[in-house]
């Protein structure tokens, strides 16, 4: 017996205005912050919610990850602070990861927000900013131990140490770097990265250190120092592509169907008719597309979507607006019922539609567009 999609579990589900619903669990969230802090030991577990909370809306995330016990955040920009401050609580630390631009730094002060220094350029920025206000300001220092991305390089630490006064009315916070090959547990970087953190901490200010990221995390509590900070892992997406994925998956993205209609042998389907049908076939007409982000390589590499139990294999190109879909093998009785069918769900994960496009379950994430309806569910599963 098919299963159809489950029917609707929050307002706005059968939205007939949108062309596909992203329904994003709360609950499976705050239990992945959970399993994430309850792995790390001793270790404060801090969220990333950047990029609005990998595309899921920090504004509805953040909130619920304070009640699961995160009291440090993290963001890239300024901009995604001052907007993030708005929705936790005061007592809750942001750190900006991008660091003050020349000139924003009392907006840093103004929203209570904490920049990550990466250069000698933003350390000296907030060591004036400091004297100007006449108070040690609290900031984290980010070193770079390999990814040549951010942070203070030897050199910079070498200069730090013979000029101390460089960090006067720096409170230093953190300590912290970013592994480059987490994902990869053979890969020798992380251990070298890992004790290259350890030798230039000990050059700086005696602060707590962080390293790792999602992936960081399950390499073990070697990895682990004294803060996390996970976003991946807290959206369910796999942190190693090899092993079990341990967390709950987060969102479910249903495609309305908008037509259906039945086509025989060497009909041609969507842009370039790249999929010409060698039979009778029954194909539907999907109101998702690439301009919804979903990825127009999802076609690619064995994209499909589910009814229930039935696989749809995706027929030629993604369209702007709509993606077509073989629903042959679904028996009419099923059909005849069937409004929406799952792109991501119980039998398709984020990291499976990744793969089918040539990506990572990041991109998919983050690429989801804010086209479609939104429902949140809110008890805790
Ligand atoms: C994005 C980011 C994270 C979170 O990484 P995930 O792999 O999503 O867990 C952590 N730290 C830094 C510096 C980042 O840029």
């Amino acid at each position: 017996m098919s299963e159809l999609p489950s029917p609707p579990h929050a307002t706005g589900w059968a939205e007939p205005g949108a062309g596909a619903m992203l329904e994003i669990d709360l609950g499976a969230i705050a239990a992945n912050y959970r399993l994430l802090d309850a792995r790390t030991g001793t270790a404060t577990c801090a969220a990333v919610v950047k990029a609005d909370a990998y595309g899921l809306g920090a504004h509805r995330v953040a909130p619920v990850l304070e009640q699961a016990g995160a009291h440090t955040f993290f963001v890239a920009h300024l901009e995604e602070g001052i907007r993030l401050r708005c929705c936790i609580s005061r007592s809750s630390r942001i750190f900006v990861l991008h660091g003050p631009m020349p000139g924003t730094e009392a907006e840093f002060t103004h929203h209570d927000l904490l920049p990550v220094l990466n250069s000698m350029e933003q350390i000296a920025g907030w060591h004036a900013h400091a004297g100007r206000t006449g108070t040690p300001l609290p900031a984290a220092l980010q070193v770079d131990t390999g990814m040549s991305r951010f942070g203070l390089s030897d050199t910079d630490i070498a200069t730090l140490s013979a000029r101390p006064d460089l960090l006067d009315g720096i409170d230093t916070r953190l300590v912290m770097s970013h592994l480059a090959c987490a994902d990869t547990p053979a890969s020798p970087a992380n251990a070298m990265q890992r004790d290259r953190l350890r030798a230039m901490a000990a050059r700086l200010p005696t602060a707590p250190l962080a390293l790792s990221a999602s992936s960081g995390i399950f390499l073990g509590p070697d990895y682990h120092f004294d803060l996390v900070r996970p976003g991946a892992a807290l959206y369910g997406l796999a942190p190693n592509e090899n092993a079990p994925n341990p967390l709950r998956p987060t969102v479910r993205l249903a495609a309305r169907i908008v037509q259906r209609r039945a086509i025989t042998t060497g009909d041609g389907v969507g842009y370039g008719l790249t999929w010409r049908a060698t039979g009778p076939r029954r194909i539907a007409t999907l109101g998702i597309g690439y301009a919804d982000g979903f990825l127009r390589h999802g076609a690619d590499g064995g994209g499909c979507a589910w009814l229930g139990e039935y696989r749809l294999p995706i027929l030629g190109r993604i369209s702007m607006d709509s993606t077509t879909v073989d629903v042959t093998d679904v028996p009419d009785s099923v059909m005849a019922r069937a409004t929406h069918v799952d792109m991501i769900g119980p039998r398709r994960s984020v990291d499976d539609v990744a793969r089918s496009a040539g990506t990572i379950g990041y991109e998919v994430l983050t690429a989801l567009g804010s086209r479609f309806h939104r429902a949140y569910l809110t008890q805790a599963a």
